[in-house]
């Protein structure tokens, strides 16, 4: 037995299976948007499981649902995306693939957010409920979701009629691995996730000889001037406690290249503002629109200015009555002292359209949801990881989206895929619920 004594009998034998899986998707990651192989061998296993399974939903996106009963309709969601990352964790399967980028040319591409993990519990925790339907009644569904790391891949699922096309849930079950000791599980009071907007916002002039700036717009001192700005939104204008965050994450500007001395016609700035409340987004997203102008507008000859939101999502509030069920689920299974707090983190997630919160979408505003973080750091790396105590050891430790990132497979896997199933459980089970 690798995990705790409440845990279901027989997980411990799907491990073989689960880490195949696991170690298959983490060699073979691919970008968001371009899943076909990940989409490929998640939907063949739950094919293998008896699931009724729907492919190429919004992209490469799976759906599977397996009837039993009369019940709740239960989803357990997963991610099948990698990033633009080259990996340096130096095992034996790391990858080593690349993928075509946005100009053509190869980029490297790693499973750096742990998805490829939360793909293998998904599909483990599926076989365990598909082999014992004598413990719970309802419906199984299971969702394999393309494009989470650019925030779009919910939406074009729920557009390409998600939950006309299987049973709709009543509640959405979603986990995400990060970097605090494997085997424990985290839960939040209240929300979990920000909420975010991507922005694009273009300053375009009409360019000039360096020698004469005095006769043109200039796109790049504007973009540069609201870079400096930007954070003043942030550090002047929001109250502390709100923890607005607005990043002026990319600058492209200049047509030549290699000569100085033309001015630029154009320059393209990427900023992401995320905040835990909706008011707090509405209000850093007016706020960005209001700089770059104002920065355009205090040239002589000031460029053109054009801004588009790129993305969007929801905060990540967990439902407090599903997530008190599923907490003390994992309580039961764990122990106590392996299930620990969250505190609400600035990363984001499309998770919530996928809940009531996307109801703008589908239509289904009672949907709800519960959404917890997985240990996934091993024992070995745990006490390498430089300083004493927890608080310096998460400073110092590898996290998601880091060419380093590095979750323990058995510990990892264990762990996701019991506490999925329980949580499942603490739904569907008669006696539970
Ligand atoms: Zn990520
Ligand atoms: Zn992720």
């Amino acid at each position: 037995m690798t995990v705790g004594g409440g845990v279901p009998p027989g997980l411990d034998a799907l491990l073989p299976s689960t880490a195949e899986l696991y170690l298959d998707l983490h060699r073979h990651p691919e970008l968001s948007g371009a899943e076909e192989r990940t989409a490929a061998r998640f939907a063949e296993r739950l094919v293998a499981d008896g699931f009724r399974v729907l492919t190429g939903v919004g992209g490469h996106g799976v759906a599977a649902e397996l009837a039993n009963g009369d019940g709740p309709a239960v989803l357990l969601r997963a991610e099948l995306d990698a990033l633009p990352v080259a990996e340096e964790t130096g095992v034996p399967y790391a990858s080593t693939a690349t993928a075509p980028g946005p100009d053509g040319r190869p980029v490297p591409v790693m499973h750096a957010c742990g998805h490829d993990a939360h793909l293998a519990c998904a599909a483990a925790a599926a076989r365990w409920l598909a082999a014992h339907r004598d413990r719970w009644r309802g419906t199984l569904l299971v969702v394999g979701q393309p494009a989470e790391e650019t925030l779009s891949g919910a939406r074009a699922m729920l557009e390409d009629g998600l939950y006309d096309r299987i049973t709709a849930p009543d509640v959405v079950l979603a986990q995400h691995t990060a970097a605090f000791p494997a085997g424990m599980v985290a839960h939040a009071d209240g929300p979990l996730m920000a909420g975010s907007v991507t922005m694009e916002v273009v300053f375009e002039g009409d360019g000039g000889h360096a020698a004469t700036p005095h006769l043109t717009a200039d796109p790049l001192l504007a973009a540069a001037g609201a870079v400096t700005r930007l954070p003043a939104v942030a550090a002047r204008e929001t109250d502390p406690a709100e923890r607005l965050l607005v990043t002026a994450s990319s600058l492209r500007a200049g047509d030549t290249g290699r000569t100085g001395n033309v001015i630029a016609t154009r320059a393209e700035l990427r900023v992401t503002v995320r905040a835990l409340s909706e008011a707090a987004l509405v209000r850093g997203t007016a706020a960005v629109e209001r700089v770059v102008r104002a920065e355009a507008a205090s040239a002589a000859l000031p460029p053109r200015v054009t801004v588009r939101e790129l993305a969007r999502s929801g905060v990540t509030r967990p439902d407090p009555g599903v997530t008190t069920a599923v907490r003390a689920a994992h309580q039961a299974a764990f122990g106590a002292a392996r299930v620990t707090g969250w505190p609400a983190s600035s990363a984001t997630e499309d998770f919530p359209l996928l809940t009531g919160a996307g109801g703008h979408l589908h239509g289904r505003p009672g949907i709800r949801g519960a959404y917890w973080m997985l240990g996934s750091v091993g024992p070995t790396q745990w006490a390498a990881a430089p300083g004493s105590g927890p608080a310096e050891k998460f400073r110092g430790l590898p996290h998601n989206h880091s060419p380093r990132y590095l979750p323990s497979v058995r510990l990892t896997l264990d762990t996701g895929t019991a506490a999925l199933v329980t949580a499942a459980l603490a739904q569907l089970d008669p006696a539970a619920r």
